[in-house]
């Protein structure tokens, strides 16, 4: 690619490394990973604080994760402990933080280390990568220079921005080829004595500094390195040797010639991604069965979903997706006959009531809830043929591995 797009001068990127650094060391925010990073001596302790902590902030926020964070740190302090635990614990700590496969795969991976590899941790991206289920290029990275100290660089979602921004990328950053450049970058760029810190500081100056929509570019750090800048403020990037070569319409990193630098985005030009595809819609007919507990309090009926797929082993209310333009009356009775099932019981589709709708996100799939209820008297039997389940209290079922969604259900 043409070098305007490029880290090649070893003087600029020293001063590049230099200056974030120090910045890095006086702005840092105090996260309890850094912190257990910062002071632990064992290697393998520090590269399980930072797995746990990578894994749940994929995806999630880091106010969000702070307090999961802690939580699991407590109980289950090593891999050794978390190798031991059982995935319903796993599940329930991890209730409400999504992406619950996430939660399981570490667990899975913690087992794995201890029986077969006899409790020592991979101490290299590659072999972290190639070992551990669910840690992928950018988890092994993080892992292996922050804890292990090797120069290897990593790619998340601040770092695509930051780099697109200091070099002007507006070529697809979600296509295999702009994410591989970047990477590159990254590895080439990252500091050798320091790269944990390094790489740390990169992503903190796109959580903080060089966020999505509103960049602080008076107080960048690295604002003297920055293209994006430079070509917002004078009207072009800093001239190099053979910018002739970029900007004609084929260059494989500049925005693409239907959809030119705007200048009134300025620095936000970059980067850019490929529309997202829609997420698909669902319904779904769930039920909150509810019969009195031996004091007198409500209990609610809840069953465990299978152990792959969607929200994998998680607890909910009985719930049957609906096909699409199914009429209420239709929905009702197909409600009623599954729930005849869970109970035994003969369950009249007239007898449940109509509650409302619940709206819930995932990643990928728009699910409408249509939400009933049910009261029931008297002993019910719960099939054992059928899937688990089990009567719980409004508390425990806030304690059990739910879903949020489920939470907004009840
Ligand atoms: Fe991001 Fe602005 Fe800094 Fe460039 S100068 S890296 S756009 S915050």
């Amino acid at each position: 690619p043409p070098a305007r797009h490029l880290f090649s001068d070893p003087a600029e990127m020293a001063a590049l490394r230099r200056s974030l650094l120090a910045w890095y060391d006086e702005c840092k925010r105090d996260l309890p990973w850094r912190a257990l990073a910062a002071t632990e001596p064992d290697a393998d302790r520090r590269a399980y604080a930072v797995w746990v902590s990578e894994i749940m902030l994929q995806q999630t926020q880091v106010a969000t994760v702070i307090n999961y964070y802690n939580r699991w740190m407590q109980k289950w302090p090593t891999l050794q402990a978390l190798a031991q635990a059982s995935l319903e614990e796993v599940n329930e700590l991890w209730a409400g933080l999504g992406y619950y496969s996430r939660g399981k795969r570490l667990q899975e991976a913690a087992r794995k280390v201890m029986s077969d590899l006899a409790g020592r941790m991979p101490r290299t991206a590659e072999d972290l990568q190639k070992l551990l289920p669910g840690v992928g290029r950018y988890t092994a990275g993080a892992i292996a220079s922050i804890s292990y100290g090797q120069a290897t660089g990593v790619v998340d979602g601040n770092v695509i921005r930051v780099l697109c921004r200091l070099r002007c990328i507006g070529a697809d950053s979600s296509s295999p080829a702009v994410i591989e450049r970047l990477w590159d970058m990254a590895n080439a760029l990252v500091d050798r004595s320091r790269p944990g810190d390094f790489n740390q500081a990169l992503m903190e100056l796109g959580a903080t500094v060089c966020v999505p929509k509103a960049p602080l570019c008076g107080e960048c750090p690295v604002k003297q390195h920055c293209q994006a800048r430079r070509r917002k403020l004078f009207g072009k990037p800093t001239p190099v040797p053979d910018v002739e070569d970029c900007g004609v319409g084929d260059c494989p990193l500049c925005p693409p010639a239907a959809e030119p630098w705007d200048s009134s985005l300025g620095v936000t030009n970059f980067p850019r991604k490929a529309a997202k595809k829609q997420p698909r819609a669902a319904r779904t007919a769930t039920c909150v069965l509810e019969r009195r507990g031996c004091h007198g309090a409500p209990e609610y009926l809840i069953v465990q979903r299978p152990s792959s797929g969607l929200l994998a082993g998680l607890w909910e209310f009985p719930s049957l997706p609906l096909a699409q333009g199914l009429q209420e009356e239709k929905q009702r009775e197909v409600l009623a006959d599954h729930l005849q099932a869970w109970t035994g019981q003969p369950v009249v589709a007239g007898g449940l009531r109509f509650i409302g709708e619940v709206v819930h996100i995932f990643s990928h799939i728009h699910q409408t809830y249509v939400v009933y209820s049910l009261s029931l008297d008297g002993d019910v039997t719960l099939d054992p043929a059928l899937s688990p389940s089990r009567w719980v209290t409004e508390e425990e079922f806030r304690a059990s591995a739910v879903s949020t969604a489920m939470k907004k259900v009840l």
